[in-house]
């Protein structure tokens, strides 16, 4: 009885705070007004009597309902926030950061007071935190310590419909926390209609539809295939900027560096037509944006101006951005996918699905009618689209994601409840790869080794590099390798000042290529005092590289905590290389001897050398033989992205699980991969260990 008065007190207590908050800064309607005036909120009851009588939830709703920002809020008025923390996951850092400080400003709180957020490398969280936005891999990461997700008192699962492997994995993980823990709430969203199966799935729970408030949008076809999108995707903007009645313009890209470019193209463009055109308000949003950056997309456009915000699929669903009147959809999207001849996941540029399509197109639809100009044609949509995304964890290298089951002791993992289970043959490779950077035994089951990389949120290549670098003697270095590689690009290239930034570049240039190139820059910001002075004279990314001192404290932090030595090797770099190899041994290549590729160790696929390598038309037989790289990237060749060169005798002794000298009859001794994957025996790694499984037999 006390308690629940306690209760009461702070949940009105919520709300007075709330109610007397300071708001309005942005339009003129007051911040309480706008909340009511959202579709979700005439839900708001039904919502909540629906939360309170079932364990599971589904709410399907357009896009800009106030679901994300709303839902959260209402649960906390009624209380819900005072018997544990209310989570909301996103799939994308940049969502959970934005919408935690909107809903912060909305409820009259600083961000990490009663509302928080928690991505990777960065928590702005504290004991009075109620309603925590954070990534779903947060979650996954959490689930592992605190299987019952006793901290929570609800979950909601936002953007659902994004299906990454994280969502996919805490569907599961969740169902079977709420078995044990009857008091806890799950909150499926999503934006699209595929709310049966989610429903299904949670033992035919409940769906509850917020009904949209859409104007029709006109959506328009090319004739003929474009043969350049980024061209036409700024003829279009051009065309629609000089010519149609006013509106803010949205335009789905696929990254940073498309994003950037046609921003400085489009600027050109407008600036060349001199004070005859009206104003276009460049915006550029993607998830290494600054916040404040991210923040003015949000800003009203101001009257005789347009806005054109060119943004990757963030905006698709994960934010709303009003007054977008005009969607230009070139029909793309950056996915990281498995790519069966490579044998690794590499970020492919791929046609979007019809879903996806609707979806963007739907954006221009929420202020008054809209025009979508779709940049293929209509036979394209109908005939080379899925109709629906493939759920990622059908697609991509699962490693990092049996890693995390076998943490948690799932080692059965033929009998996991997934909702679309991956193909076995995708599970079974990344056992082997597990198995091959000794994160398993021979029975498949966990290591110490293992386990000890699971404390990284990172691929398990890179946390084993980082545990392998402290034996190396240059875990220092790797540290700050690691933080470099985990940021988008650290060098400013601006068009109009290539080849001025080119030799700027040049300078850090480490012999032995791009890795030690990235020490060398880290060293000298360092040196210089992390100044945004140095970063602007060198073409250096400012941003890039404050972000680079927070990962890597946060890699520190993540370091002592699991008892690895920091120690540097100082001018012995060779250490650093050697300490590579021994996670990323797979993804090696030799030079071919007689083509200008090379071809990878383990599948002999040829692989080409980015030019903005360091080691770019540098390499020589004699000193470039043998490479490692830390990415592929597929535009209209397979590049190595990120590579250093190796001693292929450090493969045998780092990797000999991986490699072996080979037999030959010449003199020269040849180094290749112990078993080709495609000929071994795949029974050899049966998919349920442990347990006493039929199939463990
Ligand atoms: P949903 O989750 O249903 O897509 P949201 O809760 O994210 O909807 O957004 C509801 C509304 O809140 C949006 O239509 C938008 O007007 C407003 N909004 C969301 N985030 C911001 C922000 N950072 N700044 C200003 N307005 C915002
Ligand atoms: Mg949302």
């Amino acid at each position: 009885q006390a308690k629940e008065t306690a209760n009461m007190t702070a949940a009105q207590e919520w709300r007075r705070k709330q109610a007397t908050a300071s708001y309005g800064k942005r339009t003129d309607l007051p911040m309480q007004e706008q909340r009511r005036g959202l579709p979700v909120y005439k839900m708001r009851e039904e919502l909540l009597a629906v939360v309170r009588a079932n364990q599971f939830l589904v709410i399907v709703g357009e896009t800009g309902s106030g679901k994300t920002t709303q839902i959260t809020q209402y649960l906390a008025e009624e209380g819900f926030g005072d018997t544990g923390i209310i989570a909301c996951t996103q799939p994308r850092r940049v969502a959970a950061v934005s919408v935690a400080k909107r809903v912060a400003e909305e409820v009259g709180c600083k961000v990490g007071a009663e509302v928080g957020y928690s991505v990777r490398f960065e928590n702005e969280t504290s004991e009075a935190t109620k309603i925590k936005y954070m990534t779903d891999g947060m979650l996954q990461q959490e689930a592992i310590v605190d299987p019952n997700m006793s901290r929570y008192s609800v979950v909601m699962l936002d953007e659902a419909h994004e299906r990454t492997i994280a969502t996919d994995v805490l569907f599961a993980l969740l169902k079977d926390a709420c078995a044990r823990r009857p008091d806890l709430k799950i909150i499926v969203t999503s934006a699209t209609l595929d709310s049966d199966k989610f429903s299904k799935y949670f033992n035919d729970c409940p769906v509850v539809t917020i009904p949209g408030r859409t104007f029709p949008v006109e959506v328009m076809y090319t004739r003929e295939p474009e043969a350049d999108y980024l061209q036409s995707t700024i003829d279009a903007v051009m065309q629609i900027h000089m010519f149609e009645p006013v509106g803010d313009i949205l335009v789905f890209l696929t990254g940073q560096e498309e994003i950037e470019a046609s921003c400085e193209t489009l600027y050109e463009r407008v600036k060349a037509l001199g004070s005859s055109a009206p104003e276009l308000i460049i915006l550029p949003v993607y998830s290494a944006l600054s916040s404040e950056m991210q923040s003015k997309i949000f800003e009203e456009t101001p009257s005789g101006a347009r806005k054109v915000v060119l943004a990757t699929n963030i905006a698709e669903t994960s934010i709303t951005i009003d007054g977008i009147f005009y969607v230009v959809d070139p029909g793309f999207v950056k996915i990281n996918a498995y790519d069966a001849k490579l044998g690794m996941d590499s970020l492919v540029v791929s046609p979007i699905s019809q879903a996806q399509a609707n979806q963007r197109a739907g954006r221009a639809g929420r202020t008054g009618p809209g025009k979508c100009y779709r940049l293929y044609t209509e036979s394209a949509f109908k005939r080379e689209m899925l109709p629906n995304t493939v759920p990622e964890i059908q697609r991509t290298n699962l490693t990092y994601m049996i890693l995390m089951l076998k943490v948690m002791g799932i080692n059965d993992l033929l009998h996991f409840e997934f909702m679309d289970p991956p193909p076995a043959s995708a599970m079974i490779m990344a056992l082997e790869e597990l198995f091959r950077i000794s994160a398993l035994d021979d029975d498949g089951f966990l290591t110490p080794l293992g386990r000890k990389m699971a404390d990284f949120p990172m691929e398990p290549t890179l946390a084993k590099t980082l545990i392998a670098s402290v034996e190396h003697g240059c875990s220092e270095e790797i540290l700050s390798i690691v933080s470099l590689l985990s940021v988008q690009t650290i060098f400013y290239r601006p068009k109009d000042k290539q080849e001025q930034a080119d030799k700027k570049k040049a300078r850090f240039h480490h012999p032995h290529g791009d890795h030690l190139t990235f020490l060398n820059v880290y060293n000298a910001y360092l040196q210089n005092g992390c100044t945004r002075t140095w970063c602007q004279d060198n073409f250096i990314q400012d941003r890039s590289m404050k972000r680079v001192l927070e990962v890597r404290r946060q890699l520190v932090a993540i370091m002592k905590r699991s008892r690895h030595e920091l120690i540097s090797c100082g001018a012995r770099t060779d250490s650093v290389r050697k300490a590579l190899v021994a996670g990323f041994f797979k993804n090696t290549a030799k030079k071919s001897p007689t083509d200008p590729f090379y071809q990878t160790l383990a599948e002999n696929t040829p692989v080409y050398m980015h030019p903005s390598s360091a080691l770019f038309g540098k390499t020589s037989s004699s000193n470039g033989q043998y490479v490692l790289y830390h990415t592929l990237l597929l535009t209209t060749k397979e590049y190595m992205h990120c590579v250093t060169v190796i001693d292929p005798k450090w493969l045998v002794a780092l990797a000999p699980t991986f490699f072996k000298v080979a037999e030959s009859n010449t003199k020269k001794q040849k180094i290749v991969p112990l078993f080709n994957r495609h000929e071994k025996d795949q029974d050899a790694w049966r998919l349920s260990r442990g347990r006493g499984t039929a199939e463990g037999q």
